[in-house]
């Protein structure tokens, strides 16, 4: 039996029970499920937190990002530069609206795109770039924006795994927010994730009125005006009850982001300098919030530890164990395994270890100690 697993939501939710019962409590009297006065709230309360213009709540994260693409108004068979090493709902909405996925390596460090290789990538069809934060820290925004900038691309980031990770502009050394860097930042609220509600949820971000109005109405059936519609949209709402979860927990995000990062050392002190074990790092331009705990493996049975772990009641995971171009939906003859060897072989070697708020040092303990058990003090 699994005894810690890789979030622990109920210890969370027990912290925070009376204030999320009273805030749920009062949309169940109020009776506005949708749209309802919690919605516009969480809307400020997050553009405030972001230090961003426009806050578009959303159904969840994966409509976030097809929101975010269908306002641009892109034409079937424009490319859209993302990388190989992601979750798969950044390239399932590229897919779904029938523009073509152009797919990257990643740095084997940080994990997150390559820059080099996306100007490599680029051609006259390349319409937008795609950078996930993956893990929790942003990816190389300032190269990235350069490279758009340079070939009038759009930049859609997909901070799902980072909200709240700030990034040091190269130029001025103000620090942004993951999210408001490029034109436009899509998030989830997925329960699991750094901010996470009771259900599903999302959120669009931008600084750009035009783009806000936009989205604004492609999450509302393509309607401006009540009942007239301008163009084809989508229903994506997150509704009241959620946006009430996300009102109190997000008074905690920046406490929950630092429980995180105190883990994420709390482990890397454990495994330091450990010749089989490589601990996470952290890219200078931006601070890492530890959506996952992420090593890589040197010759080690992967399979093993995690057989070794389970034994021990620990949980750990494979984020992710097929690359994008190897997945069976999205086979591609432009694309072949050893095209993205850094994604591959970080696909073969990475291990994830239980990461949350409600770790302690000795739970941490004994997790450490069973996976030096298994692969020795090194
Ligand atoms: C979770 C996640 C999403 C999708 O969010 P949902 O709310 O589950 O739709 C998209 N991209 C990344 C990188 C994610 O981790």
């Amino acid at each position: 039996m699994i005894k810690y697993s890789m979030v622990d939501l109920r210890g969370q939710y027990k912290k925070i029970k009376p204030e999320v019962d009273a805030a749920i409590s009062e949309v169940l009297d109020s009776t506005a499920f949708i749209n309802g006065p919690a919605v516009k709230t969480f809307q400020k309360n997050l553009e405030e937190y972001l230090g961003v213009k426009h806050v578009i709540p959303c159904g969840n994260g994966t409509d976030a990002l097809q929101v975010a693409l269908m306002a641009l108004e892109l034409q079937p068979g424009d490319e859209v530069i993302t990388t190989s090493f992601t979750f798969i709902a950044t390239a399932e909405v590229i897919a779904l609206l029938k523009l073509t996925p152009v797919l990257v390596d990643v740095d084997p460090d940080t994990f997150n795109i390559d820059p080099k290789a996306i100007e490599h990538a680029i051609t006259p069809k390349t319409k937008v770039i795609i950078p996930v934060h993956l893990f929790g820290q942003c990816a190389d925004m300032h190269t990235i924006k350069d490279i758009a900038k340079k070939h009038n691309l759009y930049v859609v980031e997909d901070t799902a795994q980072a909200i709240g990770a700030e990034y040091t502009c190269y130029n001025s050394g103000n620090m942004k927010k993951a999210g408001t860097l490029g034109d436009i930042g899509c998030t989830s609220f997925f329960p699991s994730k750094n901010l996470g509600c009771y259900g599903d949820g999302g959120a669009i971000c931008t600084n750009n009125d035009d783009l806000a109005a936009q989205m604004r109405s492609v999450v509302n059936h393509g309607m401006k005006v009540r009942y007239y519609h301008d163009f084809v949209g989508i229903n994506s709402r997150l509704d009241s009850i959620q946006a009430a979860v996300l009102n109190i927990k997000l008074n905690h995000l920046d406490e929950y982001n630092r429980a995180r990062k105190k883990a994420a050392a709390c482990y890397n002190e454990a495994f330091a300098n450990h010749p089989k074990i490589k601990t996470p790092v952290t890219a200078s331009f931006s601070n890492h919030v530890f959506h996952q705990y992420t090593l890589v493996l040197k010759d080690i049975d992967r399979e093993g530890l995690m057989k070794h772990l389970a034994g021990k009641g620990i949980a750990s995971a494979i984020y992710y164990p097929v690359p994008l171009h190897l997945q069976k939906a999205y086979l591609d003859p432009r694309y072949k395994e050893g095209d993205f060897p850094v994604t591959e072989a970080l696909s073969k070697s990475v291990i994830s270890l239980p990461i949350h708020t409600e770790l302690t040092e000795e739970i941490q303990k004994g997790i450490t100690e069973a996976v030096l058990e298994f692969v020795g003090k090194g």
